[in-house]
């Protein structure tokens, strides 16, 4: 299947935000497009040569690009803020004026404004065009804007960064340098932002893989190409032995399939002639065209069509954690978010029609398993047939019907994302929301009824007549890069016991308690936890260290506890410390991993 790494889809957008700010949206998207017509008065205050383009409002701010004599930096943000703090002293009221086209073009050009003459180009024959004034400033806006400059407050406004942007987006056109910035009705919402942003800095996957050296991207491998490291292998391999465990109990078998085939191979499939830019360049064997495989799903039918199969072996469920390769473009690569190689947790299903929804609804089961057990929210879309397809309009009826029956049973609500279906088949898409708000790409269960077809997929049904299965393709994670990119944010490296790299560090508190801190180090690691003993230096630097490198439990050491088979345990998150019989710390340690518990706290 497709898990797409389109854009807008890896990189998670703040959809939400965790506090409510005063007013309502409708109001603040009123307030940041009159923040940015403030901004680009400053801009041309300071830079009389500029010229603009586009200026708006979007989600908790807005941005405006100018065509600038030099490109910007951050450091020019504090000059433009001052600016518009004067602005905003003048006063004066939003007026709006409504004037005919051959106006408006003497006007944008007699200003030199080209961008802005382009503009009224997209604005269809016989509607208003309207122009937005405050003070000396006009621009060409259909609104809305705030009645008089006094409401922006000076202290409820930040500029936040600088960006090149393309005019209109194409990189044939001028490079324009974009501002955004964010604005509130109050200096307290604006804090409260602020804080946020600063929050998902310091959870950013990139900034945490680095520090904690949980993985890495090296160039001369090539860019979007993942390094697992040890700590964060360890949390992939917990995650996918469960993985295992729970596709085991529902009866899908474990394959393995070629990383390389055949160009027929994507031919047959269609993905060729669908997503031929998306599929890593041909290499060529014995003269014949291969290609690193950008999906799993023709293996595993090509296994089911290695034999026979009669209505009695249906459903077969096929499950591998199959790495593929897709091209994506190198200004679009994002930490483990979003890359060119990836391991889907893919699964297919074969099946007859009547059994169709029963296997939709285990997989919904199967997926609310998975991300409860990481505190996650979801939500789920119904994604209908696009305008381009493939298969009849009946087959397309009864693949909705399934799914949309299926989520019934499980009292799922469905979203509608019309027309947002891939070409060989409807699916429900999972929208998941972190620890901030955010909502990321996630679980994805998609019918299909056309590789069958291409594959000429058979079996021998129950009046004996040769019949083709339906088809499921699905997965759970994802990608195991983004999924657990996503977990190292969400959890800002903080990982449940059951999958955290080193729940402990042991500290004897002198030299003299060494040896019973090894033998409590011995003790933890028998019970299949890793740890660390960490006995140089001062213990005020080793507890700082083992907070830095986010290892949640310290069982520290000293000589009442060596002589009493206790432990001193300090956990992180938790101001009281424990002293308990080391046997009754092992015992929570395996409770908690047991329950695959969220909380590190004890008892
Ligand atoms: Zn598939
Ligand atoms: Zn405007």
């Amino acid at each position: 299947m497709l898990v797409s790494h389109g854009p807008g889809t890896a990189v998670p957008s703040i959809m939400s935000l965790p506090f409510e700010p005063q007013n309502g949206p409708a109001s603040l998207h009123a307030l940041r497009h009159s923040v940015s017509h403030i901004m680009a008065d400053a801009v041309l205050r300071i830079f009389p040569e500029a010229k603009v383009a586009i200026g708006p409002p979007i989600d908790h701010g807005f941005y405006y690009d100018f065509d600038l004599p030099r490109p910007l930096t951050e450091e020019d943000l504090p000059a433009i803020e001052a600016e518009m703090a004067k602005i905003l002293k003048e006063g004066g009221e939003f007026v709006c004026s409504s004037m005919s086209r051959e106006d408006a073009v003497a006007r944008l050009s007699a200003a030199g404004q080209e961008y802005k003459v382009e503009l009224l180009d997209d604005i269809p024959e016989g509607e208003e065009i309207t122009f937005y004034d405050h003070g000396t400033w006009s621009d060409l806006c259909e609104g809305p804007h705030v009645e008089t400059v006094k409401q922006i407050r000076t202290d409820g406004f930040k500029l936040l960064s600088v960006a090149g942007a393309y005019w209109r987006g194409n990189s044939d056109k001028a490079m324009l340098q974009r501002i955004y910035g964010t604005a509130w009705w109050s200096k307290k919402d604006l804090k409260k932002y602020l804080a946020y942003l600063e929050e998902i800095a310091q959870r950013d996957h990139r900034k945490l893989g680095r520090e904690l050296d949980l993985f890495s991207l090296n160039p001369d491998f090539g860019a979007g190409l993942v390094f697992w490291h040890p700590k964060l292998g360890h949390v992939r391999r917990k995650l996918e032995d469960w993985w295992w465990e729970l596709h085991e109990a529902r009866d899908y078998w474990p394959v393995f399939t070629p990383h390389v085939a055949g160009e027929p191979v994507f031919r047959q499939s269609g993905h060729l002639q669908n997503y031929a830019d998306m599929i890593w360049a041909p290499m060529d064997v014995d003269g014949r065209p291969h290609r690193v495989k950008p999906m799993n799903c023709p293996g595993h039918v090509t296994i089911f069509n290695s034999v026979r199969h009669s209505y009695r072996d249906l459903p077969r469920r096929f499950a591998e954690l199959g790495t593929v390769y897709r091209y994506e473009p190198s200004g679009t690569l994002h930490g483990m978010l979003r890359v060119r190689g990836f391991t889907q947790d893919d699964a297919h299903i074969f099946c007859t029609q009547a059994q169709l929804a029963d296997e939709i609804v285990d997989v919904l089961k199967l997926v609310d398993t998975i991300l409860t057990t990481f505190g996650y929210e979801y939500t789920a879309y119904l994604a209908t047939r696009p305008e381009k397809y493939l298969g009849t309009d009946d087959i397309w009826e009864h693949a909705m019907a399934a799914l949309v029956e299926a989520a019934g049973r499980q009292e799922l609500p469905l979203e509608d994302d019309p027309g947002g279906g891939v070409f060989y088949g409807p699916k429900i898409d999972f929208k998941i929301k972190d620890a901030l708000g955010r909502e990321w790409q996630g679980p994805t269960v998609q019918v299909d009824f056309n590789l069958p077809d291409r594959f000429d997929m058979q079996f021998n049904d129950a009046d004996n007549e040769l019949k083709r299965p339906v088809m499921v393709h699905r997965a759970i994670f994802g990608s195991m890069e983004r999924f657990v990119g996503g977990l190292i944010e969400h959890f800002a490296a903080w990982f449940p016991v059951w999958i955290c790299p080193t729940p402990v560090s042991v500290l004897p508190i002198t030299e003299e308690q060494i040896p019973a801190a090894k033998e409590l180090l011995d003790r933890i690691r028998a019970a299949g936890f890793r740890a660390v003993l960490k006995s140089d230096g001062p213990l005020r630097k080793r507890v700082r260290e083992s907070e830095l490198d986010k290892i949640p439990y310290m069982a520290v050491v000293g000589g009442r506890e060596a002589e009493n088979g206790e432990v001193n345990v300090r956990v992180h998150g938790v101001k009281e410390q424990k002293t308990l019989p080391v046997d009754d710390f092992i015992t929570a340690l395996i409770a908690k991993r047991a329950s695959k518990s969220l909380e590190y706290a004890l008892d």
